[in-house]
């Protein structure tokens, strides 16, 4: 049995109508949103700080209120959503449809309730007199590897006193989450020598050398899966290392001069991605690139790191996973999960993560993404604990 819950009755609705409305698809501008969520809450009293990127075509925010010399609570979220080219909506995924008791929208669960709901229940955390600061921060750019929050996290060293607690609302519904893995992703180009291929001893062929290291890099997966470490609170329980691009070549009867593999190593917390990365290049320079320079002196392997993202590692025992656990009621149990999100980066500045926001992984990314008015219900009541933490005790 559950209870129909009317959504326009929740304070979150109109606002998270106003930021499904905002089209953030990663690669668009966020400015427009960033503006109008600014001017909301400097009308509430916070104080804003936006930092950009290169082009000034986004824009971070870090708003903050209250006694800004105590430790206080960061409410994150990224305001970027994927694309909807190609999908197939029922609806407008830029409005709010209601059908069923469910919120269709893009970024309804991934992740703007968690923006909307934090953003409608401020006005309440300051009527109830906040004995800790609270910091709302909006990124931009997480979908593409989380690019932006690194330039607002810069900036938390200068706040009067360090947050005690960041809560990353990504979809979890509602369940407390303490860890997922981290993330390396790499380039790799490899330059052989073209010629004939009825002369092919005369060449390097890059192509072939990019393969013996994408079935090396296989006999490492293997080692890690049959050999861990292993962790089961990981699914899968071992570090990953996936090749998704190889490209080279040009024709058959041409020794292929160049060949470009992209790859990426997911890391358990026991792994550490910088020593299964040296592993992979020092195969590379030192079993495969003589061979290569013997022909040609500038054969070889070049690396570049597209992107890293450290993983979230919290203790079950740690502090904030007990403080985050009390907001969630009754549904308290942590988990890990195998998506990334930005909370490994605000670990890594010191400061205890927990993610937990309303909505599901399994609606995030797909057409009619949705979330569930039962679950915003939720997140609500989940702030208003918090509200109880750290905001004056009501007068009996
Ligand atoms: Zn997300």
């Amino acid at each position: 049995m559950s209870v129909q819950i009317a959504a326009r009755t929740l304070a979150t609705y109109p606002m998270l109508e106003k930021l499904v409305a905002f089209d953030t698809t990663s690669w668009k501008s966020n400015l427009e949103l960033i503006a109008f969520v600014q001017d909301y809450l400097e009308g509430l009293g916070f104080q804003t700080q936006l930092t950009y990127d290169d082009d000034r075509r986004k824009a971070n925010m870090l708003a903050s209120i209250g006694p800004l010399d105590r430790p206080g609570v960061i409410l994150s979220g990224h305001t970027d959503v994927v694309p909807v080219d190609g999908q197939a909506w029922d609806s407008d995924p830029f409005q709010v449809t209601e059908r069923d008791g469910l919120l269709f929208g893009r970024g309804t669960s991934d992740m703007k309730t968690f923006l909307a709901a934090s953003l409608a229940l401020a006005p309440e955390f300051i009527q109830r007199g906040l004995e800790r600061p609270l910091y709302l921060a909006l990124s931009y750019d997480e979908e593409v590897g989380c690019i932006g929050v690194r330039r607002l996290i810069a900036e938390l060293p200068a706040l009067p006193a360090k947050p005690f607690l960041c809560i990353v609302g990504e979809p979890t519904e509602m369940r407390i989450i303490i860890g997922h893995k981290g993330k390396k992703s790499m380039r790799c180009r490899v330059h052989g020598l073209e010629c004939h291929s009825a002369l092919a001893n005369q060449g390097v062929n890059a192509v072939e050398a990019a393969a013996e290291l994408v079935a090396y890099m296989k006999t490492m997966q293997r080692r890690l899966r049959d050999h861990g470490p292993h962790d089961h609170e990981y699914d899968p329980p071992y570090t990953t290392i996936h090749t998704g691009v190889i490209q080279g070549g040009t024709a058959l009867n041409i020794v292929p001069r160049e060949c470009l593999i992209e790859f990426e190593i997911r890391n358990l917390p026991d792994d550490d991605p910088e020593a299964l990365f040296a592993e992979i290049r020092d195969y590379a320079l030192t079993r495969l690139e003589p061979e290569m320079k013997a022909v040609h002196p500038e054969a070889g392997f070049t690396f570049e790191e597209v992107n890293f993202t450290p993983g979230l590692h919290m203790a079950a025992e740690d502090e904030a996973t007990a403080f985050v656990a009390a907001l969630t009621g009754a549904n308290n149990t942590s988990g890990r999960v195998s998506f990334g999100t930005e909370a490994g980066l605000f670990q890594d500045a010191g400061i205890p993560t927990i993610i937990c926001g309303p909505g599901s992984i399994e609606q995030a990314h797909k057409p009619n993404e949705f979330i569930a008015i039962e679950q915003i219900a939720q997140c609500e009541s989940f702030l208003r604990r918090l509200m109880d933490r750290i905001c004056r005790p009501a007068s009996a």
